[in-house]
């Protein structure tokens, strides 16, 4: 990647001090030279003062990056990161899943709630968010749980995780499934007031006791527990229609099958029909776009994960869907898990994957070059969700300039070590994938230039 090391942004003496406070703005300005806009004809984008602050030709700035060939993209917007901290830091950090996050082409992150302490409170979510500032490298936008302690049984303080400086608006006890419909009727009741969203893991506890993997040929031939494409289908398929009669914002998580997206699709139908758009928003998984449940007979636990991956014909689906927009975005579940948790037998491995520095190629992968689609699923319809203002914006004059510049034509190969995960299991080992975050931008600052961080 000599193209961006042309250029005497590496140089750049990086700002000390106050890392969250200070990325708003910065002293240098920076020239992309010749970079072509979500897939537009090549332009200069000139990023001053925390914006773009002009496009077009012959303009001149501090830094210069020889942008020829590279796409740029609104900041990456995750919906679904576990970043473990409090509780297993020694799985992640806010600030080394920050870091991976940047690397990948985020500049903004939603934080899920499953830590320990669970972030239920308005304390622990504020804890998080500050964090996030303090490593200063993406906006960590911490999602709060919509039951205490995860457990199922009494609404968390949604109002006062609201109300707290982290502005939460996305509520979910992913990791486990908000079952009780009563409660789930209550919490999108209560979020209704403020615009907040429920981001339900479906899964239907009662039928997948003892899961190991998707219920199919494959479980059977393994002979391990098998976790039903129905458990996941029967509880979207009640939410859609509980989130219709309240008239509240319901997101699913992790769609994983082919018969949920027919669920998707017929309630986003029926809400037009019946003249009141539908609400209902839904997210699939990079490794739900490419892996079968064919990995599992090598017994690898790098490839466990909930919810499981399903067949090729669940597969061709999901892909459609996010083509068609019953998906409406691309979420990584990122997952980190310890050696200890992940490289064990697989029934005592936990489920999850890491997803942050390797979403883009896999969609890359998936979808071909088609900017406008990755950008839409990738970044302006998740920030849309999660109600981020300043980012989703494709760069233009300005807006803030939360970026990301992708050079297509490049490749690399999967290095587990070499990630900036505190863990090492992606699924991806040794996979050589196409398409490379170049540089982020998080607010005119660069937070990633010729694909290595910038320290704060
Ligand atoms: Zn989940």
């Amino acid at each position: 990647m000599s193209r961006a090391s042309a250029t005497s942004a590496r140089s750049a003496p990086a700002r000390r001090g106050q890392p969250g406070a200070e990325r708003t703005s910065g002293p240098a300005s920076y020239l992309l030279r010749g970079v072509s806009i979500v897939g537009g004809d090549p332009v200069d984008l000139l990023v001053r003062d925390g914006v773009v602050a002009e496009t077009g030709r012959g303009l001149r700035a501090d830094r210069t990056v020889d942008a020829d060939g590279l796409v740029a993209l609104p900041g990456l917007v995750d919906l679904h990161t576990h970043l473990r901290e409090p509780g297993r830091e020694d799985a992640e950090t806010v600030a080394s899943g920050s870091l991976a996050a940047a690397l990948g082409g985020y500049t903004a992150v939603c934080a899920m709630a499953n830590t320990d302490p669970v972030a239920d409170t308005a304390g622990v979510v504020e804890q998080v968010w500050r964090l996030g500032r303090e490593a200063g490298l993406v906006d960590v936008q911490p999602i709060g749980a919509v039951t205490v302690g995860l457990r199922g049984e009494r609404l968390a303080e949604l109002g006062a995780m609201a109300t707290s400086a982290a502005r939460v608006r996305v509520f979910s006890d992913d990791g486990k499934c908000v079952w009780d419909a009563r409660l789930m009727r209550r919490a999108l009741e209560y979020v209704k007031a403020f615009d907040g969203v429920i981001a339900q893991h479906a899964e239907e506890p009662r039928l997948t006791d003892g899961a190991q993997m998707h219920e199919g040929e494959v479980s059977a031939r393994l002979g391990l527990a098998g976790w039903p494409a129905v458990a996941e289908e029967a509880i979207i398929a009640r939410d859609v229609l509980l989130a219709e009669h309240v008239g509240s914002r319901l997101h699913v998580c992790h769609v994983s099958t082919a018969g949920s997206v027919e669920i998707l699709r017929w309630a986003k139908r029926r809400g037009g029909l019946t003249g009141r758009p539908s609400r209902v928003t839904a997210e699939v998984c990079p490794h739900h776009l490419l892996l079968t449940d064919e990995r599992a007979t090598s017994y690898d636990p790098v490839f466990k994960v909930n919810p499981p991956l399903r067949t090729q014909a669940d597969v061709a689906a999901l892909r459609a869907a996010l083509a068609d927009g019953v998906i409406d975005a691309v979420a990584t579940d990122h997952a980190p898990h310890t050696v200890e948790d992940k490289e064990c037998e697989w029934a005592y491995a936990k489920p999850g994957m890491l997803g942050l520095q390797t979403a883009l190629s896999i969609v890359l992968e998936t979808v071909g070059p088609d900017w406008d689609l990755i950008a839409e699923r990738m970044s302006r319809m998740p920030a849309r969700i999660a109600g981020l203002a300043g980012h989703g914006s494709d760069p233009a004059v300005g807006q803030p300039a939360n970026l990301t510049l992708v050079d297509p034509a490049a490749q690399w190969t999967v290095e587990p070590g070499a990630l900036a995960s505190r863990s090492r299991n992606t699924p991806y080992a040794g996979m050589r994938l196409g398409g490379r975050v170049v540089a982020t931008f998080l607010r005119g600052v660069p937070t990633v230039l010729d694909g290595q961080a910038v320290r704060p």
